[in-house]
């Protein structure tokens, strides 16, 4: 970010005061204490994958971007299980992309296995239910739903902060320069991980990430910034932080309530269903206690819980007791926007399996889920960049399939550079020497890829016509 309130560098500080070592990298080796989180960012504004892969992409002559289509199922061979294509409704009409090699379901950790689920591929009960015919039997197909879950916590800054004012000034350092307060997000653009007592040896899978919220500027459009909800009723500001607990044993599921595509899948999360959870956000509410309570927050800011907050939790007050901490994490709970693992990856004797380790669904031919549903358990840390990490390998596995197809059909001189050279054999291996070599001239995210390395000239895609889009609608 290109800019951070005076507090959020005093929260950093805070944490140093507790004993916990300001970090610069939360994706890091050592990714425990407070820091400024990085952030997809360009030029001062948030960044999307979809602006920083699909744009760059999007005038290439191989692909085909459909706007406002919804993926209603994929069509699969009864006997060959073999994907022959992939249905979507648009306009309120159904129609039908074949597909020639395969099909990659990235519709999320809700939407991928509904649309499994709406193509026959699931627990073979569910599909009964709905008398969905069973292409194949998955059981894992929707469940080990899971997430980060945490409380929110909120403490009020009784002394009179610094609060960024959003004037003319600021509106214009921002577009001129893209900098200034409008070229941040406040008080959430700060994060934290820790270690809770519970937390496993070592210390290097912190079990507690804490986000902070609130503080926002003095003037909004009625979402995050409204200037009436950032002060109470004294006309003091409030901060949220939330404690979330990163390593959850919960597991919910996700399952259909009818067959029509855009209807919504029923999600059923099962928050705080392992105590666990609730044992972990004890200890991490007290530490977000004793962090408020620190010389710089206390004297700088005047911060202390709100008075009140909280106040429907028995054992509250100056000296709180666990059963206060555990019944606020119930009434105040924070579920992050993390889901994932509802078609996870595992090994082929794994029964609750829904993608082999190269996200191929078990038992169908020329299908592949590449998002944050194959996570088979969740990652301590935001879920965005791991989710981008899978983009990655879920194109990499592609490519590398269809290199080795052009090779065995049309011998090693056919393959084009670029991506890797060498063989995919041994990929998992750590034997130097046998892996595929990266070859660093290949940037997705460069914003003005265009690879002439990547034209389609090649015997293959000649005879195949690959270079017209493989996209026939019928
Ligand atoms: C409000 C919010 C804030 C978040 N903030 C952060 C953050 O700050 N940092 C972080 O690391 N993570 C954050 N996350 C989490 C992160 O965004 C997700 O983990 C990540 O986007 C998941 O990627 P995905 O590809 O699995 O699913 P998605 O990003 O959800 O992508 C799935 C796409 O498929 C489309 N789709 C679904 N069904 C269909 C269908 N039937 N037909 C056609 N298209 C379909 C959807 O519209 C969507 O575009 C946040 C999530 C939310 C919801």
């Amino acid at each position: 970010f290109r800019y951070a309130p005076r507090l959020a560098h005093d929260v950093v500080s805070a944490g140093i005061e507790m004993g916990y070592p300001p970090t610069s990298d939360l994706n890091g080796e050592t990714g425990t204490g407070f820091t400024i989180a990085q952030t997809y960012n360009d030029g001062g504004s948030r960044y999307s994958t979809a602006r920083a892969y699909l744009r760059p992409a999007s005038k290439r002559e191989n692909l085909h971007i459909l706007l406002n289509a919804v993926g209603s199922r994929v069509i699969v061979d009864p006997v060959t299980k073999k994907v022959t294509g992939v249905e979507y409704i648009k306009n309120g009409e159904k129609k039908i992309v074949g597909v020639n090699k395969e099909a990659v379901l990235s519709g999320g950790t809700l939407n991928s296995p509904q649309i499994l689920l709406l193509s026959g591929i699931g627990p073979k009960e569910t599909l009964d239910k709905l008398n969905i015919p069973v292409v194949k039997e998955l059981p894992g197909v929707g469940q080990n739903l899971h997430n980060h879950v945490g409380v929110n916590l909120e403490f009020t800054l009784t002394k009179e902060p610094d609060v960024p004012e959003l004037s003319w000034e600021s509106a214009m350092e921002y577009m001129l320069k893209r900098q200034g307060p409008l070229s941040a997000t406040g008080m959430s653009q700060l994060s934290g991980k820790i270690n809770s007592r519970l937390a496993a040896g070592g210390g290097r899978h912190p079990d507690v990430q804490y986000f902070f919220n609130g503080y926002g500027s003095s003037c909004g459009d009625g979402s995050l910034g409204d200037a009436d909800a950032i002060v109470d009723e004294n006309n003091k500001r409030t901060i949220t932080i939330s404690a979330i607990a990163l390593q959850p044993r919960s597991r919910g599921y996700l399952t259909l309530e009818s067959t029509n595509p855009l209807q919504p899948p029923v999600m059923q999360p099962n928050y705080f269903l392992d105590e666990h959870e609730l044992d972990v956000l004890v200890d991490a509410s007290r530490i977000a206690y004793r962090l408020a309570n620190t010389t710089i927050l206390r004297e700088k800011y005047g911060m202390q819980p709100t008075e009140g907050y909280g106040a429907e939790c028995p054992g509250g007050g100056p000296n709180p007791t666990d059963e206060f901490f555990r019944c606020l994490a119930q009434l105040h709970t924070a579920p992050e926007n993390h889901q994932v693992g509802t078609c996870k990856m595992g090994a082929a004797d794994d029964p609750m399996a829904v993608v082999d380790p190269q996200l191929r669904v078990y038992g169908i031919n020329g299908l592949r889920v590449a998002d944050a549903s194959i996570m088979p358990t969740v990652v301590s840390g935001n879920t965005a960049a791991p989710v981008v990490m899978i983009a990655e390998r879920a194109a990499e596995f592609v490519i590398i399939k269809y290199q080795e197809l052009l090779r065995t059909q049309f011998g090693e001189d056919t393959v084009p550079d670029g991506i890797f050279s060498g063989s995919n054999e041994g990929w998992n291996s750590n034997e130097s020497g046998n892996k595929p070599i990266w070859v660093d001239n290949w940037k997705p995210w460069d914003k003005h890829w265009d690879n002439p390395e990547w034209k389609y000239d090649h015997p293959y895609h000649r005879k195949n016509n690959v270079n017209q889009p493989a996209y026939n609608s019928r």
